[in-house]
């Protein structure tokens, strides 16, 4: 199914229609994880031919100052949630493509062996699905019952250390994933304030450099997430509804393709066509109203990517 969809949007000329009308002007932003430097290579290859790689500062300073004329045609920036631990594999990828990404990173989480709570065998026999939707708290006494307290170190370590962060910043600028990683919609206004502005004050103590992008966990937000990272003075934050950002697009609200981590080229070139993405929140939506949140079967894995990353 995926080959058949891959081969008619090549074939068809839509992927690069779309890319002579939307991307263009407009900027691209694609999502990973935890690529390998293997598939990304790949990756950044179809890129390099297709767009032109740019970073997130010049983009907000385009929003900012409505100069959108500084911008490459064509502008793409790459960006990696979390703060893995295999991340800095890539470095030399950064270098020999010569682009900067950014990365969003856990300032509770990274430098410690803390894990990502989602990847961890409590979050495997309750369901990440379900844990997405309970309340904060109970997600987190839930994880902590069923082994992998999401407080505390874990056996192996999964992120990212400082010093490694550090070694980074000549090819990464870093930006902000709260502290945690909680679904902020599930935390109260508190926890959510905490997340979003301690977030920031940590990493730039860290880094000793502003820190002032910030990335959705989960892609999750509303209005007061939004005036929460206003208030704490975030140039951009970046969600995963899928889209292209220009002059119309709020930069408190960027749009951005998520890309699963071990995808082929060919489906890469879908997943930036939004299409899998668009129809995968479209499922979830519906879900949401006729389970009462449970994603049912027919949501397909088709359009659910394969990373662990949320
Ligand atoms: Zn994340």
């Amino acid at each position: 199914m995926k080959n058949t969809i891959a081969t008619l949007v090549r074939w068809s000329g839509f992927g690069a229609l779309q890319r002579f009308l939307k991307a263009r002007h407009a900027v691209t932003i694609v999502v990973y994880h935890d690529p390998t430097p293997e598939v990304l290579r790949e990756h950044l290859r179809w890129y390099a031919k297709h767009y032109s790689f740019t970073t997130l500062d010049a983009v907000a300073g385009a929003m900012e100052t409505g100069r959108w004329d500084r911008l490459p045609a064509y502008p793409l920036v790459i960006t990696l949630d979390d703060g893995h631990r295999n991340n800095t594999a890539l470095a030399a990828l950064f270098r020999e493509f010569d682009l900067r990404p950014t990365i969003y990173l856990c300032s509770g989480i990274v430098g410690t062996a803390r894990p990502y709570w989602w990847k961890t065998a409590a979050a495997d026999s309750i369901g990440v699905e379900r844990l997405k939707r309970v309340p904060d708290p109970e997600r987190r006494r839930l994880l902590a019952e069923a082994g992998d307290d999401p407080d505390r170190d874990g056996a192996d370590r999964q992120a990212m250390t400082w010093d490694e962060i550090a070694r980074m910043t000549d090819v990464a600028d870093y930006g902000a994933h709260t502290r945690t990683h909680p679904i902020l919609l599930r935390c109260d206004d508190r926890d959510c304030a905490d997340e979003i502005t301690l977030c920031r004050t940590e990493l730039e103590d860290r880094l000793g450099q502003p820190c002032r992008h910030f990335a959705f966990p989960n892609g999750d937000f509303s209005d007061r997430e939004v005036e929460e990272i206003r208030r704490a003075g975030y140039r951009t934050a970046r969600s995963i509804d899928p889209g292209w950002n220009d002059a119309a697009t709020d930069p408190l609200r960027l749009k951005a393709f998520p890309v699963s981590d071990d995808v082929t080229v060919d489906w890469l070139s879908v997943q930036l066509t939004g299409i899998p993405a668009w129809l995968r929140k479209r499922r979830t939506a519906a879900a949401d109203v006729s389970t009462g949140g449970a994603t049912p079967e027919w949501a397909g894995p088709m359009v659910k990517p394969k990373s662990a990353g949320i």
